[in-house]
């Protein structure tokens, strides 16, 4: 289980069962964990406030670390798709909490926009040798920051932008919503689809069922690791035609992978 996961559960137990039921639907329909997540690094409440609002408005999902410790917690337990990192935090910097990102292999391409009270010339070429992306100064308007973000997503994380996802004989078209394999439609119910999806942006990934817990059902859903097992099954059984090679691959005690093993 996830930080934030077992952040969110005692939440979701105040609640009485269907409440929790109807809260989980509603998430659902949305398709709110289709969404590029951002992650929001910043100590001043005000400031995630209006970040939050905004970047929720322009479609995204958003989570908060108000610290630069949580931060890289949160990085390594949900892989967020962007970063918003904000140069003074407390205990560590914003600066070091972007070096730390690079350094790791896992999340070396991880985008990072750095926000900072600063506006010195050579304030600006320390943030982009740490290896942030792109640079914002305090004080900036909402609509700067959201173009800001979008242009950092078009540039590193062109899956967000495309209609369609492919990998091997797989297409997905997300407008559609219709998926082939090999040129066949195959026919997949909601929560397949979306596991697809999830597993066609990052092909050759390993995934945790915790990890895709959190992507596909998303933070709120209160299920059992051992579901994912059931929809991955599902899938498998719907994409794989008779003779075609498993396009899922399972990795023993870590978790499963879109890969295809035995290709001819
Ligand atoms: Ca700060």
């Amino acid at each position: 289980m996830t930080i934030a996961r077992k952040l969110m559960k005692p939440a979701l137990r105040w609640l009485n069962p269907k409440t929790s039921d109807r809260l989980k639907d509603f998430k659902m329909n949305k398709n709110t964990n289709l969404k590029p997540n951002i992650l929001i690094v910043e100590d001043e409440p005000a400031l995630v406030e209006m970040l939050q609002y905004n970047l929720e408005k322009a479609d995204f999902r958003t989570e908060v670390a108000r610290d630069g410790e949580e931060a890289l917690l949160v990085v390594s337990e949900t892989k967020p798709d962007l970063v918003i990192l904000d140069w003074m935090l407390p205990y560590i910097s914003g600066i070091e909490v972007c070096r730390r990102i690079r350094r790791d292999p896992e999340t070396r391409d991880l985008p990072v926009i750095l926000l900072t009270a600063r506006g010195e010339e050579s304030d600006r070429i320390r943030g982009l040798e740490s290896g942030a992306d792109d640079y914002v100064t305090k004080p900036f308007s909402p609509s700067e920051l959201v173009a800001r973000t979008k242009a950092v997503m078009r540039r590193t994380r062109p899956i967000f932008n495309s209609d369609a996802l492919t990998y091997a004989d797989v297409h997905m078209d997300l407008s559609s919503h219709r998926v082939t394999r090999n040129d066949k439609i195959v026919l997949l119910g909601p929560t397949e689809f979306r596991l697809l999806r999830f597993l066609l942006e990052k092909p050759g990934r390993v995934f945790s069922r915790e990890q895709l817990l959190d992507h596909v059902w998303g933070l709120e859903a209160d299920i059992e690791p051992r579901t994912v097992d059931v929809h991955i099954r599902r899938l498998r059984m719907a994409m794989n035609q008779p003779g075609a090679p498993d396009l899922i691959r399972t990795v023993r005690s870590a978790g499963y992978a879109l890969e295809l093993r035995n290709e001819v």
